[in-house]
């Protein structure tokens, strides 16, 4: 009998514990009412579906599906859908947390939400991934809504499932409804610049860094882990911005060029052959390894919990970018806030693509679209804005920009819950 074993996850520690004990520890330090902590520290509603799928094979697999809801106070909740081998009910109910101190932050008018399904897209087949959306779609199709609840894409999530989500709700309710999903192609009600928007929201803020005086973009040593939508991206655009990108890294493995890598070879290299592996004009790194070379930025834009306790005291960057949601574990924080890193928090720092799915489900309802230009400026408004906010009360009260931003955001959330009052 042959035994397989089951892949280590890289969830090493339960992330909605790490959520859930953040919120506390925000509360603590801005006395936030503890009965309003009660309210917040638990999910509205979560959802939970078996997704039964016709494989090419002719075989039936059933997939487990979540869509999980954290909070409405500010408005109908929002947030992606991650397909993904590592999925599970906390890591969904972690994520949807933090959409929720996302937007808040951002002062957009949306509450927090997640979904998940446990699967690895890239072993299915095209016709496989659509028949598995479109019938996760319909099992949470009483959840989700232009005025409830709006999926849009996260790990593992293309444009393309965004077009079959659209589709399948839009089928069922008989007429076409922009407004249910986010992260739509351009072609049916996307919104110009959406793609891009995770990796402008990180570039703006790097440059908001940038203007304070930290030290100058052109010729900064730029690390970037993951290199799916918001690490490819990235990297392109801090390259344009003159910055030195010395090390890039998907799954697979990375790239470390110390004179900075030519990024229009490698992203043309990754769009030929899928992956980074095999790159000439670069040395072959490990993801570990990559996390500690001495950089300007470091952009961990991959999963959660790369920098923890354990290799915290020896990341050499200046600035952490979180592209990613959670990259960095509270233990690690600690290490790193010590050390003097200046972390740029998830909630700020990839805050443009829920920012950009806002103008996005904007436009659908309007049915009015608007140009690239003006999707980036709008953009960078709003990013610039909630970063601006968290350096100053991070220099009033020295808390460090995580607290700080999720400081704000839990404030305003607390805030739109105590005047909306408990119902009944
Ligand atoms: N999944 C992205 C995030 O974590 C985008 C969410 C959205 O656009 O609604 O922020």
């Amino acid at each position: 009998m042959t035994t397989v074993e089951a892949p280590a996850s890289h969830l090493r520690e339960n992330p909605f514990e790490i959520a859930r004990d953040q919120l506390r520890r925000v509360a603590e330090t801005f006395q936030i009412d503890a009965n309003l902590v009660n309210v917040l520290q638990e999910c509205k509603k979560s959802v939970g579906v078996s997704v039964p799928v016709g494989m090419d094979d002719g075989s039936v697999r059933v997939f487990q599906g979540y869509r999980v809801t954290h909070n409405i106070a500010r408005g109908p909740s929002k947030g992606g859908i991650r397909y993904h081998p590592d999925v599970t009910l906390d890591e969904v109910k972690a994520l949807a947390m933090w959409m929720t101190w996302k937007c808040a932050l951002m002062g957009i008018p949306f509450g927090g939400a997640k979904g998940g399904v446990v699967c690895d897209p890239k072993r299915l087949s095209r016709g496989e991934l659509e028949r598995l959306t479109r019938r996760f779609t319909t099992e949470i199709i009483n959840e989700i809504g232009p005025e409830k609840d709006i999926p849009a894409p996260d790990v593992g999530t293309t444009a393309a499932v965004m077009a079959w989500i659209f589709d399948t709700y839009s089928m069922n309710k008989g007429h076409s409804v922009l407004g249910v999903v986010t992260g739509k192609p351009l072609t049916i009600g996307g919104s110009l610049g959406r793609e891009e928007a995770t990796a402008r929201g990180s570039l703006y803020c790097i440059r908001d860094v940038v203007a304070k005086g930290e030290f100058a973009l052109e010729g900064a040593r730029v690390v970037v882990q993951g290199f799916g939508n918001v690490g490819s991206y990235l990297a392109k655009f801090l390259a344009e911005d003159g910055a030195l990108v010395i090390a890039v890294s998907d799954s697979g493995g990375g790239l470390h060029n110390s004179s900075g890598l030519d990024m229009k070879a490698v992203l043309a290299h990754k769009q030929e052959t899928g992956a980074l592996e095999g790159f000439r004009a670069a040395e072959a790194i490990s993801n570990e390894e990559l996390l500690l070379l001495e950089c300007e930025i470091l952009a961990p834009c991959a999963l959660e919990q790369v920098i923890t306790a354990d290799n915290a005291d020896r990341v050499r960057a200046k600035v952490i970018c979180e592209g990613a949601n959670g990259p960095v574990t509270p233990g690690a924080d600690e290490i790193l806030e010590d050390r003097g890193v200046l972390i740029l928090p998830d909630i700020l720092a990839n805050a443009g693509g829920v920012v950009v799915s806002y103008f996005e489900w904007v436009q659908g309802l309007q049915e009015y679209f608007w140009k690239e230009e003006e999707v980036n400026q709008r953009l960078d408004d709003i990013i610039t804005r909630a970063f601006d906010a968290t350096w100053k009360l991070n220099e009033e009260r020295g808390t460090g920009m995580r607290m700080a931003a999720y400081g704000l955001a839990v404030q305003r959330v607390a805030e739109a819950t105590t005047t909306r009052g408990i119902y009944p």
